[in-house]
């Protein structure tokens, strides 16, 4: 899991799928993309980074993170629940399933309604504090980027 400073701002994409990571050389054209849509400054401290996690790991919305609901009952589900979870497991996974407090179903922790969205991945390109006005990536870069790696992807924003 990457820790991250709460004064920082991150936008990540990640694959769909979980457990699905790209060849490297799709990576690093990825990468390759996304500085060329996410142009440096040098005044802002933007950074752009590439990880390979060995297992599912926590994409998480940091202080974004409000509620989290459950797709089987409803209910609101305690963030302290997910907080203990979180730091039990460090933020790692191999398996997704979990029961949860509310109405005790089996589920994929991926299923669970947070808002804002948090992610599962072992594949991360991250833009920290990114420079330019339109902080998110676009559906347009999103979809040139699921081209890139040969995946379809999403993107988890943190505290921006
Ligand atoms: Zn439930």
């Amino acid at each position: 899991m990457i820790w991250r400073e709460m004064s920082d701002s991150y936008a990540s994409v990640i694959p769909t799928d979980p457990s699905w990571q790209p060849e490297g050389e799709a990576a690093e054209s990825a990468e390759d993309y996304v500085r060329s849509v996410f142009p440096d400054p040098g005044t802002t401290g933007q950074e752009i980074t590439t990880e390979f996690y060995d297992r599912i790991t926590v994409v998480d919305a940091g202080e974004n993170l409000s509620r989290i609901t459950c797709p089987s009952c409803g209910a609101d589900i305690p963030l302290e629940w997910w907080a203990e979870l979180a730091e039990e497991s460090e933020g790692e996974f191999d398996d997704l399933g979990i029961v949860v407090p509310c109405c005790n179903a089996h589920l994929r922790l991926d299923t669970l309604g947070f808002d804002w969205p948090c992610g599962f991945a072992r594949f991360e390109i991250a833009v920290l504090n990114p420079a330019r006005e339109d902080a998110r990536f676009t559906e347009d870069e999103l979809t040139e980027l699921a081209i890139l790696l040969g995946h379809p992807v999403k993107q988890i924003l943190t505290h921006l």
